[in-house]
């Protein structure tokens, strides 16, 4: 290996060296995904299957019959079944359409 590799290989793992180094602080400062569920509605949601996002694009909790939209949370809405917040993407299997 001549000198110039040599120095091109040190660069590259100083390089990497700090990119792992700065790394954590980065995944730290990203904001966490905002989650519409109460703690409270856990067992319920938990015996009713509920998953977010759902299995089926067409059998989301906006497209239920017992969900109404949150004006201030676009990605949450209420659900009359849960008594409380959900996932407008999730679904349970109390899923009903719209009528
Ligand atoms: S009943 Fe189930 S699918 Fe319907 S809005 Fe509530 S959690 Fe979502």
């Amino acid at each position: 290996m001549d000198e110039l590799t040599r120095r091109a290989l040190l660069r590259r793992i100083l390089q990497a060296s700090a990119s792992l180094a700065i790394m954590p602080a980065a995944l730290a400062a990203a904001p966490a995904a905002e989650s519409c569920v109460d703690a409270s509605s856990d067992s319920l949601r938990a015996s009713l299957h509920y998953s977010s996002p759902s299995a089926n694009p067409s059998e989301t909790c906006k497209a239920c019959g017992f969900f109404s939209a949150d004006s201030g949370k676009p990605a949450c809405g209420n659900c009359q079944i849960m008594s409380g917040p959900v996932d407008a993407g999730a679904h349970c299997d109390s899923w009903a359409p719209k009528s």
